[in-house]
């Protein structure tokens, strides 16, 4: 995501609701941060929020939490959600790193990755959200048949998520280079990244996967 300085996005982020702060305080109690027990599924590096926002306006039933590193981009998705006022929707600016501190073991059911920073050399491929590194961290806090999903127009970041899949002990559910001319399209929600690259005519890959039986 390119970034601009946009001036007074930490004081907004600081001052909105819609942001949770301290997130690790409420690690295993986000029951209560949505007021109910319904399923909660997270996107992690959701940039301007287009996809998550959409998912939660469909899915009342449904709790979303979206995770973003930076501020700049964090305050188009509060935004957004300023003016639709969703009750299943927060954020929280973090690295995702330390995702594990924030929820606990079996409380998140699915996680979108969306475009991810592809960290092309070598020696940082473990800042990808798909390394094996990563899926340890999900490994930690999904449900038992929670699952993660990751789309990209990166043919190189997506070959070696396929490959992380199975060292980190994960289960391919379905895969997909071209997903706009498969079958999977169906109730697709674009991203804005999706878009632009849709646009441009270069093809989608997207990869579903979960944990085998633990
Ligand atoms: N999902 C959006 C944006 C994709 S760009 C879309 O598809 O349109 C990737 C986004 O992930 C950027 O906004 C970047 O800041 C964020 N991101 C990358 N690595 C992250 C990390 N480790 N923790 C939190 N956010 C991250």
């Amino acid at each position: 995501m390119r970034l601009r300085n946009v001036r007074g996005s930490r004081e907004t982020i600081a001052a909105n609701d819609y942001v949770i702060k301290n997130e690790t305080e409420y690690k295993g109690t986000w029951n209560q941060v949505f007021g109910n027990d319904n399923p909660i599924h997270i996107e992690i590096g959701m940039g301007k929020g287009q996809f998550i926002t959409t998912l939660a306006q469909q899915n009342p039933h449904i709790n979303y939490v979206g995770i973003e590193k930076y501020s700049s981009v964090l305050i188009r998705a509060i935004a957004k959600q300023e003016e639709l006022q969703l009750p299943n929707l927060y954020f929280i600016r973090m690295e995702a790193e330390y995702i594990a501190d924030v929820f606990a073991k079996d409380e998140v059911a699915q996680i979108y990755l969306n475009f991810s920073d592809p960290w092309p050399k070598d020696r940082h491929a473990k800042r990808r959200l798909t390394s094996k590194e990563f899926l340890a961290r999900y490994n930690q806090i999904l449900i038992p048949d929670g699952v993660v999903i990751f789309k990209t127009d990166n043919r190189d970041l997506f070959d070696f998520s396929v490959e992380q899949v199975p060292e980190a002990g994960w289960n391919m559910v379905n895969c997909t280079y071209d997903l706009h001319n498969s079958e999977f399209v169906e109730g697709n929600i674009m991203t804005e990244y999706e878009t632009k690259f849709v646009a441009e005519g270069k093809p989608i890959h997207r990869l579903v996967a979960n944990r085998e039986m633990k």
